[in-house]
């Protein structure tokens, strides 16, 4: 048996009409599984029930088991559990534009960088789509309202397990299916190469958020052992490209670490290798774990950093901070729970 949720709108299409369904009876599923959200194919009323029969022996509508919610007042964190006992992460962020979340894309993560809690855990496996789905669907569930914004940064490397990425993206955005605007999507990487030039001829307009974290291959490759594989000197141009061929909105993640990356030179170095890249710098403090080496700027460089990308006409912000308090840094929850 199959979860459902793991179909696009497409490909669910292509299942019902070997069984003499419609192409709008894959439209009409669709709504009863992301409008009004049932648990049963029984109560998609409209749909033969000779239809429903094979969709019941073929398929489950999954729904992920919450064994955790954190609450504060601007953020909700939730660790789930999944079918094989895993457990991943997804973060619910109020805005005044909307409700946003964060959401895993594997279990555990092979990226290795030195800074990262989901790392502390090799990847075990990655999500499947209906996995991805679910999160959205459970949380809204637990608020009883709309989420408007999806970003994929919690566990996991997106662009690791593409695919299912892929069709995730697919099945948000559905007109019939939840309907969360391309613009409200972002996906964020490490910067894998290949994916991120197969990702320029997906024809959706989904921003991505590069995590860069230092201006030079010698500093990026100390953090990020991926760098030693898709070097900036190469991972620029890429970007160059991209966004010349998509026009679509590009970010740079930037974590600063005290003493590490947060120097008035890196941030001069860091203007010169994006300028007139027409790209958005965020500033991310760090959210101190238990386990690691590195500390938190302080306000007063963070606040200089920011200064010299702005004297050289960087577009910077300071990401807002979100749930220190209640272990929001990725992979928090989950380390934690596991070191029980
Ligand atoms: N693998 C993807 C997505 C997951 S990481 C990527 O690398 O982009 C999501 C973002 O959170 C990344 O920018 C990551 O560098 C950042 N991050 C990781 N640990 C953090 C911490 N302790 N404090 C602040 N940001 C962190």
């Amino acid at each position: 048996m199959e979860n459902i949720y793991n179909l696009t709108k497409e490909q669910l299409i292509e299942y019902l009409l070997k069984y003499q369904g419609k192409k709008y009876h894959g439209e009409e599923l669709f709504r009863w599984l992301y409008e009004k959200k049932i648990k049963s194919f029984d109560e998609a009323t409209n749909i033969k029930k000779e239809i429903r029969n094979h969709l019941e022996s073929d398929f489950f509508i999954g729904e992920l088991d919450v064994v955790q919610i954190e609450r504060d007042r601007d953020v909700n964190k939730y660790l789930f559990e999944l079918q094989d006992k895993e457990h991943v992460e997804a973060v619910l962020m109020r805005h005044d534009y909307g409700n946003s979340i964060c959401v895993s894309s594997q279990v555990g993560c092979n990226m290795g960088c030195k800074f990262c809690e989901s790392g502390r855990r090799k990847k075990v496996r990655n999500l499947t789509t209906g996995e991805m789905v679910e999160q959205v669907l459970r949380i809204e569930k637990d608020l009883g309202e709309r989420i408007s914004h999806v970003v994929v940064m919690g566990i996991g490397e997106p662009f690791d397990n593409y695919d299912n990425l892929i069709d995730f993206i697919k099945i948000i955005n559905d007109p019939n299916g939840l309907q969360i605007g391309s613009r409200h999507i972002t996906v964020s990487t490490c910067g894998i190469i290949p994916k991120i030039e197969e990702f320029s001829s997906f024809p959706y307009q989904v921003n991505l958020a590069i995590s860069l974290h230092a201006p030079n291959d010698t500093l990026r490759s100390s953090l990020m052992p991926i760098n030693k594989v898709y070097p900036l000197k190469k991972l620029i141009p890429v970007l160059k490209k991209y966004t010349e061929k998509t026009s679509r909105r590009l970010t740079f993640e930037y974590i600063l670490l005290k003493n590490v990356n947060d120097s008035n030179q890196c941030a001069e170095e860091l203007s010169r290798l994006i300028e007139k890249m027409n790209a958005y710098v965020n500033l991310i403090p760090y959210n101190a774990t238990e386990n690691l080496d590195f500390s938190r700027s302080d306000a007063f460089q963070i606040m200089k950093f920011y200064d010299i990308l702005k004297k050289n006409h960087i577009n910077v912000t300071i990401r807002k901070e979100f749930g220190s308090k209640i272990s929001a840094a990725c992979g928090q929850l989950r380390s934690k729970k596991e070191d029980i």
